[in-house]
């Protein structure tokens, strides 16, 4: 958040539109479904998810008033999760984690009973969101929701990992962090009507993709 005050007083001076890389996170454990940008969300205020989640949702904060205040050009994107080849093996989300594992033969880490959902973008995608919605006119400011419609359970995408890996890894079940969200899944509909923009690599091929760059990146090469 202090960095956000920081880049915006610097876009200021410098006049450069600026980008927050905010977060679905803002909508917290969210009893609406999908979720639209209109919807204020449902965040704890003081459990462990709190620091990440309210200190975007204060960023995009300071980023409306820096707009309304100053009419510094901001763009905002509440970008869904989002994987693909670059991902740290050792970052502790899920998509690199279950390839990591399977890769290695280790166990895989299901939190809870992996029902709970969420919606994986491919980070190209996400990179063509971003790039059409920073070619917006200046009253374009968001926020915009980027990321990849197709819900998946977590289980589904354990499943995924071990078939395309070829792998003989076993699910193992470990207790659900607090705060998990249930679901998520994107309303893209802002998206599609302000930036002509939709994403087109389906779960399936970019698992295929990162699981390359993976086997790749373990191999040391
Ligand atoms: N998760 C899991 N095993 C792991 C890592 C994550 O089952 O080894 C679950 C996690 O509990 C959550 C989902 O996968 O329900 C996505 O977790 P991640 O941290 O990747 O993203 P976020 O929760 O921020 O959407």
């Amino acid at each position: 958040m202090h960095g956000a005050i920081n880049m915006l007083g610097l876009a200021k001076r410098v006049k450069a539109k600026i980008l927050q890389a905010s977060t679905s996170e803002v909508y917290g454990d969210p009893e609406v479904h999908p979720q639209g940008e209109e919807y204020w969300g449902h965040v704890n205020p003081v459990g462990p998810r709190s620091c990440y989640d309210e200190g975007k949702r204060c960023a995009e904060t300071l980023f409306f008033d820096y707009w309304r205040q100053h009419e510094l050009p901001i763009k905002v994107a509440r970008i869904f999760n989002t994987y693909g080849p670059r991902m740290q093996p050792n970052d502790g989300r899920v998509v690199s984690s279950f390839i990591v594992q399977a890769l290695k033969g280790d166990p895989i880490t299901v939190f809870g009973d992996g029902g709970q959902s969420r919606s994986f973008c491919y980070v190209d995608d996400l990179v063509e969101g971003i790039t059409r919605l920073m070619l917006t006119g200046d009253s374009c400011t968001g926020p915009v929701n980027l990321g990849n419609s197709s819900e998946f359970t977590i289980l589904e995408l354990a499943e995924k990992v071990i078939k395309f890996t070829n792998s003989r890894s076993k699910l193992i079940f470990k207790p659900l962090p607090q705060d998990d969200p249930r679901q998520r899944q994107p309303d893209l509909s802002r998206a599609k009507a302000l930036l002509e923009w939709q994403p087109k690599v389906a779960l399936d091929d970019g698992l295929k993709e990162t699981i390359a760059y993976f086997k790749r990146t373990l191999d040391g090469g």
